[in-house]
């Protein structure tokens, strides 16, 4: 869908995948004026197709799009064309259990702007590809390398939003955590390098008896969808949920680490390494007892296998 800067994205079309045209002075190539979202549609096994929770994305993209000076789709045109688009693809959304249909809508200035301005016009589109499940045999737990060199988002920034520049910014991080065999990032905060902030792509909880703590959302980190779902969750399942800022050291202590979001669910940390100190969180076969329940829980929710009583699914057909 296409619009003007005053905003009306009621006119879409459904054409086939592939390269689109893009003016080469449009705001998004020269001055990143662009977000996405990230969502996932899964088989029930009697065959229709759940969203999870898509008007928290929805209002995610509102939310970025001001930070960014975009005007966005309502809420209701976001969800009813995620809708349309998944269903005019649903020979791609795999069986129950086999992987799930990845959502990717993205909103992006596409007019033409030559000096530092937001752009004259915007564009909005969602593409979808099946993708399987993030752990191919159960739950694996991944290894994370806590970064103090490069930071993710400053004070001030657009840490809290899901803008493309700031992972533009966490690539070489990533590249160089990858070349020394870690999955992936552990960033801090930028002012005091001492407490966590988030994963390259996913939230942070430490887990320490029956208290489970996550960094506070506080305009440095994205807000996650699945982490405000399993905060939900683990306090319906009994434990005391904390938001605050956790220090670096609180790592040493935890029983067990996890991470969530859209593409890892909830993905179990089975080693964190800080300033060349590699701390192991075992439980069994690597996988904690608190991050297993909570990944049962929050799946089978997504996949239509537990009642719904907080409504969470959207279900299409
Ligand atoms: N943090 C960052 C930086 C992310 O890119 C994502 C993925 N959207 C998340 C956290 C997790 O968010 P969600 O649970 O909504 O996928």
């Amino acid at each position: 869908t296409k619009c003007s800067s005053d905003g009306d994205f009621s006119e879409g079309e459904m054409v086939p995948f592939g390269p689109i045209a893009l003016n080469p002075s449009s705001g998004v190539l020269n001055y990143g004026q662009g977000l996405f979202e990230g969502l996932k549609a899964y088989r029930k096994t009697d065959g229709s197709i759940l969203l999870f929770r898509p008007e928290e994305n929805a209002l995610r993209m509102r939310i970025g799009a001001e930070r960014m000076c975009m005007p966005a789709p309502t809420i209701e045109q976001f969800v009813d064309a995620v809708k349309q688009t998944v269903l005019a693809n649903k020979r791609w959304v795999p069986p129950t259990g086999k992987g799930s249909l990845y959502i990717r809508p993205l909103l992006m200035g596409s007019g033409a702007v030559l000096g530092l301005a937001p752009a004259p016009e915007y564009t909005f589109i969602i593409f979808v590809s099946p993708v399987g499940n993030y752990f191919k045999e159960g739950l694996a737990p991944i290894n994370l390398i806590v970064e103090d060199k490069f930071h993710r988002a400053t004070p001030g920034g657009t840490g809290n939003v899901k803008t493309i520049g700031n992972y533009a910014s966490v690539l070489m991080a990533q590249k160089i955590a990858k070349e020394k065999g870690y999955s992936d990032v552990l960033y801090l905060d930028a002012v005091h390098k001492k407490y966590l902030e988030e994963v390259s792509s996913c939230n942070i909880f430490v887990v320490k008896g029956n208290v489970i703590s996550t960094p506070a959302v506080k305009g440095t980190i994205l807000p996650g969808i699945t982490r405000k779902s399993i905060i939900d969750v683990a306090l319906s399942k009994g434990f005391q949920v904390e938001e605050r800022l956790v220090s670096v050291d609180e790592l040493l202590e935890a029983d067990e680490v996890f991470c969530t979001g859209t593409a890892v669910v909830v993905s179990p940390v089975g080693s964190i390494t800080y300033q060349g100190k590699r701390v192991e969180y075992a439980g069994t076969k690597g996988v904690g007892v608190v991050s297993q329940q909570l990944y049962t829980s929050l799946t089978s929710l997504q996949m239509g296998q537990a009642e719904d009583c907080l409504g969470w699914t959207v279900q299409l057909n």
